[in-house]
This record gives C-alpha cells, sequence and structure tokens, in this order.
C-alpha cells in the first residue's frame, strides 16, 4: 500500500467521530492491506514493531524536529520546528504545515527522489516506511544519532503534507487518530470473520495485533486458536486491584493468600536446551532447543514486557541452578541484604534496568527472584489453569535451593488456602514481620489474565482510616514472647467513659513490642493471669479495614482487622476519638 493511501485511511479515521465507525473503517482498512497486513496493523495504532518487543525506534522529539527542519528547506531549523509546535499544539499539525520534497541531498540514499512540489514523491510505500524506520531502529553507537536523523529527513523529504501529518505522528508514538487496542480487535475480527474473544486470546498470548491479523486472515479461527505462548515472547503481566479480606471471603469460599513482595515484577522466559530437553530432538529439530551446542537460554522481561535479561545476571544464573524444563515464570525481583532479609524497593531500582556497570553495582546491591505463578511449562500453556494448579507446576518445576532459610526471601512464593480471617492475619503479621508489604489475596480458581487489573488479584487494601484509641488493657506474650506485652486492647471516649471496640496484635515486631512493653508497664492497674487491666495513658494509632456493630465489646462496634500503626506520644487519653466520631466513620 502506498503510504498516502495510509495516510488519507488515517485521516478519515481521525475525522469519525462516531467509535462504531470507526471500527468499520479499521476493519475496511485492514481488508485493503494486502501483503502490509502486518504492518498496516500495527501503523494504525501507532506502533512500528509488535508491543512485546524490546525493540524501539528511540527517537527523541528533537532528532524528530530536527529532520522535519531539515526537509522543509534550507530556512528553518529546529528551532522553527518547535515555535510551530507552540502555536499548533501537536506534531502531526507541524509536519503537515511545511512543504516538503524540494532538499536534496542525503535523503536521496533512501531513494529519495525530490521532485519539488508539495505532493510528495507519490512513490513512499507502508513498507518502506516500516523498513526504514527499521533501520533507524537498529542504528547504534558513534554517529547514530545523525544517521537516524539522516534516514527520517530522507522519508519526510519524499512525504505529501498529509503523509507527513502521520509519519511524524507515527516516529513519536502518537497516532491521535482515536483507534485504540479494543478498536484493532474488533476489527480484525470483523475483517476476517473470527469471533472477537478468539482474536482476544491470540493477542493475549501473542501481544502482536500484525501477526494475529494475518493468522485471523489467513488461517482462520484454527489459527488463532492454534496461537500459543512462545519462550522468549513476554506476556502481559496480569495485575492487581486493591481490595479487602472481607469482600474477598464474601465473594470466595477461600482465598488463596501470598506474601506481597516489594521489588519489581519480572517474568522469566527459561529454555535449558536441547541436552535437557529430551522432547526436542524428536518432536521439533528446528527449535533452538534442538541445537546440540545450546547452553540454556534465560530471558527476563519486566511488567512493561521490556527486556531485563542483563541487570539481573542473579536470575539467569538461578534460572540455570533451578530449572531444567522450560518454562516461563511471573514473579518478583527483591534486592536483598547479606542475610537474605528483603530491603526497600527502592535498592532494587538501582539495579533494574541497569546498562552500565551491572557487575559493579551488583556488589553493593544484591537481588534475587521469588516467583508465584507460572504460564507455561514443557510445552504446556497454563493460562486458562486455575491458580492453584499454576501454583502446583510452578512448586513442581522449580528445584529449591536446599540450604534456604526461612528467614530468606524465598524462590518460590508460598501460597496459603483458607477462609479463616484471624489465619489470613497472622499470614499478613508474618509477612509484615519478614519485611514484605503485606499480603495478596487471589481467587484460587481464577485463569491468569494478561494484562488486567481484575478482582481475581487483590492486594489488601491500605488502611483508609486510623483510629486514634486508648490503651485499657493487654495480655502477656506466651514463648518467645512472654516477656513483652501484646494483644492490646483498645477504647473510644463516650462522654467521661472509656468502652472498648477490639484488640490490635498485629503489626508489631518484636523489637517494638519491647518498647511498648517499657512505655505501658508502669500503667498497669491490675493483673490476672496472662490478662493485664491498663489505666488510660497511651492512645495507639490503629488502621482497620472497616467498623462493624459487635456484641463482644462495650462500644457495641468492634474494628475489623485493626492494625498497629503507631503510638500517638502527642496525645492523651481525652484526645482519643469518639464513640461518636466511630458511628460516623462507620455510616460512611
Ligand atoms: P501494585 O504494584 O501495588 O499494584 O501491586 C501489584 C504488584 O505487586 C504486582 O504487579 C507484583 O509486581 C507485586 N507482587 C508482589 N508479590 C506478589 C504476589 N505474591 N503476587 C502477585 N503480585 C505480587
Amino acid at each position: 500500500m502506498e503510504f498516502a493511501t495510509f495516510a488519507d485511511r488515517a485521516a478519515a479515521i481521525e475525522a469519525e467521530p462516531a467509535d462504531l465507525e470507526i471500527v468499520d473503517r479499521v476493519t475496511a482498512l485492514l481488508v485493503d492491506a494486502g501483503d502490509d497486513l502486518e504492518i498496516i496493523a500495527r501503523f494504525v495504532q501507532g506502533r512500528v514493531f509488535p508491543a512485546w518487543e524490546s525493540t524501539t525506534l528511540d527517537i527523541g522529539p528533537t532528532t524528530c524536529y530536527e529532520a522535519i527542519a531539515r526537509a522543509a528547506g534550507t530556512n528553518v531549523d529546529a528551532d522553527d520546528v518547535e515555535d510551530r509546535l507552540a502555536e499548533l499544539g501537536e506534531i502531526g499539525d507541524v509536519a503537515a504545515s511545511y512543504e516538503f520534497g524540494g532538499q536534496q541531498g542525503l535523503g536521496a540514499f533512501t531513494g529519495g527522489g525530490a521532485d519539488g512540489n508539495d505532493g510528495g514523491s507519490g512513490d513512499l510505500t507502508v513498507r518502506e516506511v516500516h523498513e526504514t524506520l527499521t533501520d533507524l531502529a537498529t542504528t547504534e553507537g558513534a554517529g547514530s544519532q545523525d544517521r537516524k536523523v539522516d534516514l527520517l529527513f530522507g522519508l519526510f523529504n519524499r512525504c505529501s503534507s498529509e503523509e507527513a501529518r502521520y509519519l511524524a505522528r507515527l516516529v513519536l508514538s502518537e497516532m491521535r487518530i482515536g483507534v485504540g487496542e479494543g478498536t484493532v480487535r474488533d476489527a480484525i475480527a470483523a475483517a476476517f470473520d473470527a469471533p472477537a474473544d478468539r482474536v482476544e486470546r491470540a493477542l493475549q498470548v501473542s501481544n502482536d495485533y500484525g501477526e494475529v491479523a494475518r493468522i485471523a486472515r489467513d488461517e482462520g479461527v484454527e489459527g488463532l486458536d492454534a496461537t500459543d505462548l512462545e519462550l522468549g515472547r513476554p506476556v502481559q503481566a496480569m495485575l492487581a486491584q486493591a481490595g479487602t479480606v472481607t469482600d474477598a471471603l464474601e465473594e470466595w469460599d477461600e482465598a488463596a493468600v501470598e506474601w506481597k513482595y516489594d521489588g519489581a515484577r519480572v517474568q522469566l522466559h527459561h529454555d535449558p536446551g536441547a541436552a535437557a530437553d529430551p522432547k526436542s530432538d524428536t518432536e521439533d529439530s528446528a527449535s533452538p532447543a534442538a541445537d546440540p551446542d545450546a547452553t540454556g537460554e534465560t530471558r527476563v522481561f519486566s511488567r512493561n514486557m521490556e527486556e531485563v535479561t542483563d541487570a539481573l545476571p542473579e536470575v539467569v544464573e538461578f534460572a540455570d541452578a533451578h530449572l531444567d524444563r522450560p518454562a516461563i515464570l511471573d514473579g518478583e525481583v527483591v534486592a536483598i541484604d547479606d542475610d537474605g532479609a528483603p530491603l526497600p524497593f527502592q535498592e532494587v531500582l538501582k539495579r533494574f534496568r541497569r546498562k552500565h556497570d551491572v557487575a559493579k553495582v551488583r556488589e553493593d546491591v544484591t537481588v534475587r527472584p521469588v516467583f508465584f505463578d507460572c504460564l507455561h511449562v514443557d510445552g504446556d500453556d497454563l493460562l486458562d489453569e486455575p491458580l492453584t494448579t499454576r501454583h502446583d507446576r510452578l512448586e513442581a518445576v522449580l528445584t529449591e535451593e536446599p540450604d534456604q532459610d526461612p528467614e530468606d526471601v524465598p524462590a518460590l512464593s508460598l501460597l496459603w488456602l483458607t477462609g479463616d480471617p484471624d489465619e489470613i492475619e497472622s499470614i499478613d503479621a508474618d509477612a509484615l514481620e519478614a519485611g514484605h508489604e503485606g499480603i495478596m489475596l487471589k481467587n484460587p480458581d481464577s485463569a491468569y489474565s494478561p494484562g488486567r487489573r481484575g478482582k481475581n488479584w487483590r492486594k489488601r487494601k491500605p488502611d483508609v482510616e486510623t483510629l486514634d484509641c486508648v490503651v485499657t488493657g493487654a495480655e502477656w506474650g506466651e514463648g518467645r514472647r512472654a516477656t513483652y506485652l501484646g494483644t492490646f486492647e483498645l477504647s473510644v471516649r463516650d462522654g467521661d467513659d472509656l468502652e472498648t471496640i477490639g484488640k490490635v496484635a498485629t503489626g508489631i515486631t518484636d523489637e517494638k513490642l519491647a518498647e511498648l512493653t517499657d512505655l505501658l508497664e508502669p500503667h498497669v492497674a491490675a493483673e490476672s493471669g496472662q490478662e493485664v487491666e491498663l489505666e488510660p495513658a497511651i492512645v495507639f494509632e490503629v488502621g482497620y479495614e472497616e467498623i462493624q456493630t459487635s456484641p463482644t465489646y462495650s462500644s457495641g462496634y468492634a474494628l475489623r482487622f485493626p492494625r498497629f500503626v503507631g503510638v500517638r506520644h502527642d496525645k492523651n487519653p481525652e484526645d482519643a476519638e469518639t464513640i461518636d466520631r466511630v458511628e460516623r466513620l462507620r455510616g460512611r
């Protein structure tokens, strides 16, 4: 297809206000795309490469302005382009406001024939634009910036105003014609008569609109259904939304509870190679796994499917040591201290995406992966399997390190299946105690939905509100904690009286318990067995999930999932919350 035709069609789509008509127009464009279908299915979304590919054009606005300026004539420079941008507000309008096509010189090597009018060369094709942009993306090293400007200049120099508008937008990845991923999915379905959900599934596993369009056209539904995950081609990560334990247990009989690690998401693709892959030499001799010299390949991708393998050698080493089958695993990479305990998220950032001095920085910050999901093992795609099955497969595929210390960040994220809020509470307390962020609550029966932020994965919501409560009682701990006060009774004010509203035992480290014991012991008014009555003196700030009516406490209310936040040293019992406020908060 000529690029001028593509630009015309893009202009017509842009001018169309109604969503359904936009889908119709994109459908027609795909039907007419012929051999350029893959390219056009991407271009129409402002993409040059498949979403999963790490290749980027890496063209900053300045490079683009320079190329436009050069193609626009000797009396135009990048500053003029920027001025016009300030005036017109959008790069497509700016590019379309110049007359190109008269400049000689460097553009000639792309075949750019300057014909001296505003009609453009008239012979630029979609394929040539794609080829030149691919060249440009792979240009590296000294002088690459100049070479990029040259290549881009060569393209602009052959453009009419309309072509220039869409070329500029494509180059800066902002097509602005109202075509999103859903539009292209629906257009592929309509153009090639395939059910939208099958197109969607193929898109989820391949992340390539171009390839899926071609398969839908040439191979039909069967081809779409046969599109599988591929080692080395990342999948979008399933995402979580915030949620409460209460809601999770109301919706599911049991929740799958996991620790929430505070790191950066990683997707590991590991192929141990022919030697360790008994299937490969019989079934697929063309696959890289069948190469007798293969030592195994590991690639690591970020949450946005960007390749981060080189920045994280520990993950590669881990895969070599602990995976002997081809697999795609989902997890988190966490920074750890010398004892293997987790460090805050900021530390991981010193390593993630790092391109230079990796070995040196590795000496300062060590990372390790912890895996919580398994998308593919040994040729089996597991996206549609329930979470619990995927977790079993994960457990089976990982050969766990024999000498793992329980204090370490685990390599395999443990999963507890439970419907018991107290058990969930204690898993949460253990997670916090071990230095992690809290817990994730997952629907045990749910499939893996790439790119979705659904209800099937919930990160336990941080407390929306906190209450300042008077500590009116406590219990002596047991075992290791026998010398500490714990399980603190909380009260709120009702006029001059104090009425109980709950007990808090979680979110407190041993160190903190020792400190709180020192603070509270002088206020012990009475003791009976492990129970201690305290005179009102100390105020705790407490987070909670919700307030319920309850016969258990004298206020008539109970805090659901109370969590210790801190001591309000600045507050006296007279400043603590009142029952009126509790009632107001509950009414919200
Ligand atoms: P957030 O980034 O706050 O939206 O929380 C979701 C993120 O938590 C995920 O994208 C993961 O990177 C991370 N995470 C940590 N532990 C887990 C886990 N056990 N399951 C799923 N995601 C986890």
